[in-house]
């Protein structure tokens, strides 16, 4: 998502006259894209914040802060940037930087809360990301995005598709549709039903957007018919998606991607913990058996499905017991990949309540021995991919070598004199570690399923 919006930044930054810059060094203007989902990336935005304000006692220099901010952060960097804003205020920019006109002297927009509509100067000639919607309704108790990004609201389907068939037509190969949570996109809008039979079973729900007003757009669709709309655009490409959140999977969706030519097979399933206490702690809306069944209703429409997975590891009173709980479902699910997080209290959170009472060694200890299973896994369905010829997306070449993700989007490299980077090509895979794989080169080709 901050990758996606960077790229709309750097839209009105052009617009207004600046050039980007590879070197921190020669920039008289800084837009700092921030993530607040773990204390980390926020300590280093303090110690880049530092040093620029070294430099500006040098030169002159303009240090602007937005994207994922928490109300307590966002006093503590009041006054080492020299302007903050809300991402959704992207269009009042020219105006913080005392710019009311545009260089081709166009006047700023009226609609100045909807700024999906600024047009992205996208960073890569093959594959964009496009957000298709904002905010998160999901409220996880640890979780700092519903803070910091607000009510999730569902852009108009008619504008992403017309993003999406300006790239196609442009020869773009990828299209990874973004957002907190993909598989609720277009409930706030009026006249979409939310059909959920399978839910009853585990947790009423608890979802305020059912009864909330709902927006009014120009066809109103759900994800899975989003998804068809994309598909049935003419031209070779692959579609991506995420985050796909468990509770909100339906079985039109897993039909949707079963059925289609373009939507890719991997699919993040984030479980955060194997543990049905920590997940009714973590306010996750489902139990261990809703995501064991979901995924192997996954595996059986989509046979070569490549799941991903997030998992946070020393969630507060996550006891020995539950983080076994979590091995053991690693194991049982073999994953192709997770990230795995260490857990981070957000301030402001329903979590920031608890007591975080797993120490730092301890969290550190369960995040390796988590990413050892993990591998065991991850190297075992890699292992199977062995011999099997593969569609590929080149991303980037050098030195005779070319690397790309296959259609399940794992990492792949081959022996390559010619720069084939944005192409698909077939691949025969020839090895496999557990997080990438190593092939030849067949032919050129057009994307398929595999
Ligand atoms: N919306 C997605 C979902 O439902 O999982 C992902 C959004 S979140 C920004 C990305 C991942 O960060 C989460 O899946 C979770 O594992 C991790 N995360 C979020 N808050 C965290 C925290 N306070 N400490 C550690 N990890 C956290
Ligand atoms: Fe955060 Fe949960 Fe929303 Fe993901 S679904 S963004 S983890 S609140």
């Amino acid at each position: 998502m901050n990758y996606s919006d960077a790229e709309r930044v750097q839209t009105v930054l052009n617009d207004l006259g600046y050039k980007q810059t590879q070197q921190e060094s020669q920039a008289d203007l800084i837009v700092v894209l921030a993530c607040s989902v773990r204390q980390k990336a926020v300590d280093r935005i303090h110690g880049r914040a530092n040093r620029w304000n070294k430099v500006k006692k040098k030169r002159s220099l303009i240090t602007l802060l937005t994207g994922c901010l928490l109300k307590t952060d966002r006093k503590l960097f009041d006054k080492s940037f020299d302007h903050i804003f809300p991402i959704t205020e992207l269009k009042l920019l020219p105006q913080l930087l005392n710019k009311n006109r545009t260089k081709n002297n166009k006047a700023l927009s009226s609609d100045l809360d909807n700024y999906f509509d600024i047009k992205p100067q996208y960073n890569s000639k093959f594959q964009a990301f496009i957000p298709i919607s904002r905010g998160c309704n999901k409220h996880c108790s640890y979780c700092a995005v519903p803070l910091t990004r607000g009510k999730e609201v569902s852009r108009p389907p008619n504008d992403i598709i017309k993003e999406v068939r300006q790239l196609i037509k442009n020869g773009y190969k990828e299209i990874t549709l973004v957002g907190q949570n993909v598989n609720s996109y277009g409930w706030d809008f009026q006249g979409v039903a939310i059909n959920f039979p399978q839910r009853k079973v585990y947790y009423h729900d608890k979802d305020k957007r059912v009864t909330a007003s709902k927006l009014t757009v120009k066809n109103p669709m759900n994800f899975p018919q989003l998804l068809n709309k994309i598909e049935n655009i003419p031209g070779k490409f692959w579609i991506r998606f995420i985050t796909s959140h468990p509770y909100d999977m339906s079985d039109e969706l897993i039909n949707v991607i079963a059925q289609s030519k373009k939507i890719t097979s991997h699919i993040n399933l984030p479980v955060q913990s194997g543990s049905d206490k920590i997940l009714q702690s973590m306010n996750r809306q489902y139990a261990v058996k809703h995501f064991k069944d979901l995924i192997t209703k996954i595996r059986k429409h989509i046979p070569n499905a490549v799941i991903s997975t997030d998992f946070i590891v020393g969630f507060c009173g996550e006891t020995r017991k539950d983080f076994k709980d979590s091995c053991q479902l690693v194991k049982e699910l073999k994953f192709d990949m997770a990230f795995i997080s260490q857990y981070s209290t957000r301030p402001g959170t329903p979590a920031a309540n608890l007591k975080d009472n797993v120490s730092i060694k301890e969290k550190r200890l369960r995040d390796q021995k988590l990413t050892e299973i993990l591998s065991q896994g991850s190297q075992e369905n890699n292992n199977k991919l062995i011999n099997t010829e593969q569609t590929v997306l080149f991303e980037k070449c050098s030195k005779g070598y070319c690397d790309g993700k296959t259609y399940g989007l794992k990492n792949i490299r081959v022996k390559s004199d010619k720069d084939i980077t944005g192409l698909f090509a077939t691949v025969k895979v020839t090895s496999a570690t557990a997080w990438s794989l190593k092939g030849a080169l067949k032919k050129r080709s057009s994307p398929s399923k595999q």
